[in-house]
């Protein structure tokens, strides 16, 4: 439902302390790069737990060919040429029309398919038609039309309202089925089950095609469609579940048993036994979960993720939650619109240890799950952040250049060298586990009377109340830092990105609109504005570059207190005005001179703007006698190429077409 998604390099925050030798980045083409992550932890699990990582992982392996069939129906037979080419070529591989066919064939791999990964775009070969065809000669007219006719299935996913989104996307949900039909085939199942307190996931697992006239769905089950990777995928999880304890075996034998039948009920089942399971250290998600890539989004694409517990980072959100009165208590805020009693919501921080489907290899680095909405207002719902992930970025963003460029100050980089990471970590923890959960309404006030400044002014808040206790020396007493330094760390980051590097992710000419974008250049605006007599933050301009240097810690925690206890008033009383004129007049407004000069400079850095991931490798080692196993080994050397071939040679279960 909700994903959390990394924007690449822009808030670049640099990592504690570097493994040796470890190669982060390891890949990079067009707009991509490709990052490995570490599994720390893995190797002091029992053996047990290794074999149920490693039973639940070749199951998150085998369902690849599901997504890239999902994704478009030429996708499995266009690689399969493409890899053909890859692994035969015994040519010059220096010429620009190889670099390009291979540049290509790698774009391919990490979208899971002919179109890119986030804008759905069509690929444009850099490589001539006549070029190709020297290399497989045997391909037909259609393919070749598919790879080089920019017309033909231009965009995965359609979302251009006023026409047919079914017949303009490229998407492989429905087959010779008009957007008209298919939103009255699944109205009419709706409302069929009008009053139903528990309904299912209408169409969610299947194929909407028409058959002689009539519309049959194509369900994604053992003996239906994708049944052979489904086969796969059930075998791997059947293993899984005889090293499993309760109740996690039951929950993998639910999973099981749904994608047997491929009844949603099942599904249901399973999702609330798998939100129930708070106790199972090792977790997972494996299944038709969401549902972005169908322009009516009915159908899900085919994803999973294993993942463990990361005990440490856990008990730090532990600690923050176990201390949610304390930090309300001493809030900045009006008596009399803190919470009396509040109770801190604690998010679980995991490591994965494998990446599959729709979350490989571009990966979010938080889930929120299930989606059902009636499973969510009965059972809640799982929140997990994904740190090794995070930490992967932050640490892959290392010597990048950008922290060189907008960083003035040489302390203020080794600050953020040594506690950049701690101090966004411990940021986001604030923000979620405390600030949105912090204060009160006036009596009579709804909460709505902010409109469209509502969630500008509600990140805010949550970002107030994060930067206000980062820097409390109760940081410090819990054991949550070991100095200040950490918070000064995040204060200069938050605030050059608020007044200056997030201006990259803005095309020229515009001005800001996402909420949280708003939100972090009004609160360092403010703050810049209202410090400027004592120079608290200063804009020191040399050499003709901009640099945002804050000169008083201190002074800035004062301010950052000052507009908490603000917006907190603007929201309890519901000040529309008010609201109104923080967001419009510090959030909104872009310095087209500044906005210039940073794209210019960020530009010239050459970073990609999306990443994604390469997953390690598990093996078994079994005893030489017995031939027992006796360990899993992990390891982390394996090319971005090598992967997407041994994948694709080992893992793939489904023939060119589907149905
Ligand atoms: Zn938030």
């Amino acid at each position: 439902m909700k994903k959390m998604v990394m924007i690449m390099s822009v808030v670049a925050l640099a990592a504690c302390e570097k493994k040796e030798n470890f190669q982060w980045t390891i890949d990079r083409f067009d707009d991509i790069r490709v990052m490995r992550y570490q599994v720390p932890g893995f190797e002091e699990l029992e053996l047990d737990q290794k074999l149920l990582i490693y039973y639940l992982s070749e199951a998150a392996l085998s369902g690849r060919d599901i997504l890239w069939d999902q994704n478009f129906k030429y996708n499995l037979a266009v690689r399969r040429i493409l890899e053909d080419i890859y692994r035969n070529f015994d040519g010059d591989r220096t010429t620009s029309e190889w670099l390009a066919l291979e540049t290509y064939i790698k774009k391919v791999w990490f979208a899971n398919g002919m179109h890119h990964h986030y804008s759905g775009d069509k690929f444009v070969p850099g490589f001539s038609r006549e070029y190709f065809e020297g290399l497989a000669p045997e391909v037909s007219e259609e393919i070749k039309a598919v790879i080089f006719d920019p017309t033909l299935y231009p965009v995965r996913v359609n979302q251009a309202a006023g026409e047919d989104l079914l017949a303009t996307s490229a998407m492989n949900y429905y087959e010779g089925v008009t957007q008209v039909e298919a939103e009255a085939f699944y109205a009419g199942q709706a409302s069929a089950a009008a009053g139903d307190p528990q309904p299912i996931s209408y169409g969610l697992n299947s194929k909407l095609v028409k058959k002689d006239g009539r519309l049959t769905e194509l369900v994604w089950h053992e003996g239906g469609m994708y049944g052979e990777a489904i086969k796969q995928i059930t075998y791997w999880l059947g293993k899984a579940a005889e090293v499993a304890d309760e109740p996690q075996k039951g929950i993998i034998n639910e999973l099981v048993r749904y994608y047997r039948s491929g009844d949603l009920r099942e599904f249901d089942r399973y999702n609330v036994a798998w939100v129930r399971d708070t106790v199972s250290k090792i977790d997972f998600v494996n299944g038709f979960i969401e549902n972005y890539g169908d322009p009516l989004g009915i159908k899900a694409s085919w994803e999973s993720n294993v993942n463990f517990v990361d005990e440490q980072a856990t008990k730090r959100t532990e600690i923050i939650s176990e201390n949610a009165q304390w930090f309300e208590d001493h809030s900045p805020v009006a008596p009399q619109y803190r919470k009396p009693v509040v109770k801190g919501v604690s998010a679980k921080v995991i490591t994965a240890a494998m990446l599959g489907g729709d979350c490989y290899p571009a990966t979010p680095i938080g889930i929120n799950l299930p989606n059902a909405d009636w499973i969510r207002r009965d059972y809640g719902s799982k929140s997990v952040t994904i740190q090794n992930i995070t930490d992967a970025y932050d640490k892959a963003a290392e010597g990048n250049g950008f922290q060189e460029e907008f960083v003035l100050r040489a302390e203020d980089r080794e600050r953020m060298k040594k506690w950049g990471s701690l101090g966004s970590n411990l940021h986001t923890d604030l923000h979620e586990c405390l600030g949105h959960g912090s204060g009160q309404l006036a009596p009579g006030v709804t909460g709505s009377e902010l409109k469209q400044y509502g969630s500008a002014i509600e990140e805010s808040r949550a970002d107030l109340f994060a930067l206000y206790y980062i820097a409390d020396p109760q940081m410090v007493e819990l054991g949550l830092i070991e100095t200040l330094d950490v918070a000064w760390a995040e204060y200069a980051s938050y605030m050059m990105n608020g007044l200056e590097t997030q201006l990259a992710r803005i095309a020229p000419g515009k001005n800001v609109e996402e909420s949280h974008m708003r939100n972090r250049q009004a609160i360092a605006s403010w703050c810049y504005e209202r410090g400027k007599a004592a120079n608290v933050i200063e804009k020191v301009v040399k050499d003709g570059k901009t640099y945002v240097v804050v000169n008083d810690f201190e002074a800035l925690r004062r301010l950052v207190g000052e507009l908490l206890g603000e917006i907190q008033r603007i929201k309890s009383e519901g000040d529309f005005a008010a609201g109104r004129d923080f967001i419009e007049n510090y959030g909104v407004r872009v310095d087209p001179v500044l906005h210039t000069e940073v794209l210019a400079r960020y530009n010239a850095l050459n970073l990609a703007p999306y990443g994604g991931f390469v997953n390690p490798r598990y093996e078994l080692v079994k005893d030489e006698n017995t031939g027992r196993v006796t360990d899993i080994k992990i390891s982390y050397n394996e090319s971005y190429a090598d992967q997407m071939q041994r994948y694709s040679h080992d893992y793939s279960f489904l023939p060119s077409k589907n149905e």
